[in-house]
């Protein structure tokens, strides 16, 4: 894996290296802390940062740049590979492939497409990153380790600002539920707090057989219990998929692999129900398409990229299922502003 993230003309370290103690939170030295109602307003990052890595599919070295945005921006992909190229927004309405992976194009020019942007978008869910312009040379992000860990790597490198806007967070109204087939289906309820995701799945496979993890999201808990939880394949899919030309990045450091009752990785799994913890870090990211982050709890059974986009879009047909929260008012965000400036 080739991946040496940088930011301000300096190295920082390398995703591989093994993670010191001291790796900057979110909120690094640059940025002010947050405190109190701070976590109402939208956030970008601190600086921009980069790396390269392999292509899950197509299996080429891509470069990926991940700059600060304004306010207001959401995230945005762009094909830094086309002269010219215009961003555009990564929102479920956007998404056009959702057999493999999550594939956003841009609306005016569908041959603009990033594919395999979820794992990205989890780690920017869970980071509470609101505005980013993403760059990416070619038409898939890098797999880099087929999971989350090593973008959450990056955006903590780069750091977060607090931006003087505020957030706004949708909430879920009623139950809106998306059926599949054999029993599949995704669903969105009202909730209290923040986004809370069940996620129970059902695989023939004996390594995988049933199983269900459930979590409620913050940066910390996505960190330590599923961020590094690497995407999964059976040996036979994936020499399908080879010999039609996929999944030529794929290796058995960034997918696990599994045949049967076997995991063909000499390592084995990085930890118990992985596989159900990956499919809620799915979750995660292709949630963040809805364009804001949401108040709500997600229950997944069997579901994946495509009946959580059907999902979004269910839910965004019908003005009743949801609402912006009414966030901050303009006299709580002035004292929140002062007393930042204070500090
Ligand atoms: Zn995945």
């Amino acid at each position: 894996m080739q991946v040496t993230p940088t930011h301000g003309g300096n190295t920082a370290h390398g995703v591989d290296a093994k993670r010191p103690e001291t790796v900057p939170g979110i909120d690094g030295s640059t940025t002010r802390p947050e405190r109190g109602s701070l976590k109402n307003l939208q956030t970008t990052l601190a600086n921009p940062i980069h790396c390269q890595g392999i292509a899950l599919h197509s299996g080429v070295t891509v470069d990926l740049a991940l700059s600060p945005a304004p306010a207001n921006t959401g995230i945005r992909f762009q094909r830094s590979d086309i002269a010219g190229s215009p961003s555009f927004p990564a929102l479920y309405s956007h998404i056009v492939d959702t057999r493999l992976s999550t594939v956003v194009a841009c609306e005016a020019d569908p041959n603009l497409r990033v594919a395999t942007i979820e794992h990205l978008m989890a780690a920017l869910n869970a980071c509470e990153i609101d505005n980013v312009l993403i760059a990416v040379s070619g038409p898939e992000l890098p797999v880099l380790d087929g999971a989350s860990d090593a973008f959450m790597f990056l955006i903590r490198c780069a750091g977060r600002n607090t931006l003087e806007t505020p957030r706004q967070v949708i909430e879920i109204l009623r139950n809106v539920r998306v059926e599949g087939e054999n029993g599949a289906f995704a669903e969105l309820r009202p909730a209290q707090r923040g986004l809370s995701l069940a996620i129970s799945l059902s695989f023939a496979a004996q390594a995988i057989g049933n199983q269900r993890y459930a979590m409620q999201l913050d940066e910390q808990r996505f960190a330590e219990e599923v961020a590094f939880c690497r995407t999964f394949v059976n040996r036979q899919d994936i020499e399908y998929l080879q010999s039609i030309g996929l999944a030529r990045g794929g290796s058995l450091e960034n997918a696990v692999v599994v045949d049967g009752e076997n995991i063909l990785n000499p390592a084995g799994l990085k930890i118990e129900r992985e596989f159900a913890r990956h499919k809620l870090l799915d979750a995660i990211g292709d949630l963040y398409c809805a364009g804001h982050r949401m108040q709500a709890g997600f229950i997944g059974h069997k579901s994946g990229h495509t009946l959580n986009n059907k999902l979004l879009r269910t839910v965004f047909s019908d003005a009743a299922n949801w609402r912006f929260i009414p966030t901050t008012s303009p006299r709580t965000l002035t004292k929140t502003l002062r007393a930042r400036v204070a500090a």
